[in-house]
């Protein structure tokens, strides 16, 4: 299990990370979001060893990190760190000799990671002759080739088609259900919502939302309706608890408060005409992304 206690970081003057605290249970997936400049980087950092906090604690099952703990943890940076001159091989086999790893096991390990991601035939390529998505398979392979116990995933997919991005979160969910700590960020909510049971949201470092995923959504109790025909629009926003309309491809997307309003909206769209679509539901992470981050920001 991560253990992050009350991290606070300082760039001089900048509060880049205030009082943060979270922990990631083995086979669990935690989102750590926050617009640009929130402060994921500098906690990546912090758990990684690479910075050190003003105050706070870091643990990884118990014990704090040093660099006998890093060689157990993978990390996948957002600003992506190959060395573009080697081969993949030299590449793979340089990270993971770092990672203490025998040469029998890396070459079991390089051989099945390589064949797995369909990267095999370029075994011996130079990194910088690789198309972008296949660079990012060799940098996500450095990362998980000695099976950590802490995985750090900052914006993984970027670059990736969707077929690609099937295959690295099959290999995702593959690596929590063995037990693997994982830390995902990305700004594409989506996949927050495919993956994270908990989350933290940043806002100049500091906490604004946390907790489960779903306590999360229960709470916010925002709903959206999903309405496909002719119903008597100004009726429906008049409806106390109604907070707008809005027009979207071939159907109409009623944002309410919360339920309380929902019979009344059925009522006035049932009456209306072609109605073949009304299906309500929870407002996604986007929408409370934005509404969070906003709020802080109008404060
Ligand atoms: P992004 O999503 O853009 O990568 P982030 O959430 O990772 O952003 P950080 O890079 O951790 O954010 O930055 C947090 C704050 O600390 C920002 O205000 C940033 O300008 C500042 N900061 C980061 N690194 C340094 C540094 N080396 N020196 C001074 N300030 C820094």
């Amino acid at each position: 299990m991560l253990s992050v206690s009350n991290i606070t970081k300082y760039y001089k003057d900048t509060l880049a990370v205030s009082n943060l605290s979270f922990e990631v249970n083995d086979g669990c997936i935690f989102g750590l979001l926050g617009e640009n400049g929130a402060g994921k980087t500098t906690t990546f950092r912090i758990i990684m060893g690479l910075l050190d906090a003003n105050s706070g604690t870091v643990t990884l099952n118990g014990e704090k990190i040093d660099y006998k703990v890093t060689d157990k943890i993978g990390f996948v940076t957002e600003e992506r760190s190959l060395l573009t001159k080697m081969t993949v091989k030299e590449q793979l086999t340089f990270y993971g000799i770092l990672k203490g790893m025998s040469n029998e096991k890396l070459e079991e390990k390089i051989t099945y990671w390589l064949k797995r991601f369909k990267i095999s035939e370029y075994e011996n390529r130079k990194i910088k002759e690789l198309s972008k998505g296949n660079q990012q398979k060799v940098q996500f392979i450095s990362a998980i080739l000695n099976d950590p116990v802490l995985l750090i995933l900052d914006e993984p997919f970027t670059g990736l088609d969707p077929i690609n991005v099937k295959m690295f979160k099959d290999v995702i969910m593959e690596m929590k259900n063995t037990g693997c700590s994982i830390i995902f960020s990305s700004h594409q909510m989506e996949h927050i919502e495919q993956f994270c049971e908990k989350l933290v949201i940043l806002v100049k470092g500091k906490v604004v939302l946390e907790g489960n995923l779903k306590d999360i959504k229960k709470k916010y109790q925002k709903q959206n309706i999903f309405i496909q025909g002719e119903f008597d629009k100004e009726k429906v926003k008049k409806i106390k608890g109604v907070i707008d309309i809005k027009e979207n491809a071939n159907q109409y997307i009623v944002k309410i408060e919360n339920d309380d309003c929902l019979d009344e909206v059925f009522n006035i769209v049932s009456k209306g005409k072609n109605i073949t679509k009304f299906v309500v539901e929870e407002a996604s992470l986007n929408e409370i992304f934005i509404d969070k981050v906003g709020i802080c920001y109008e404060k």
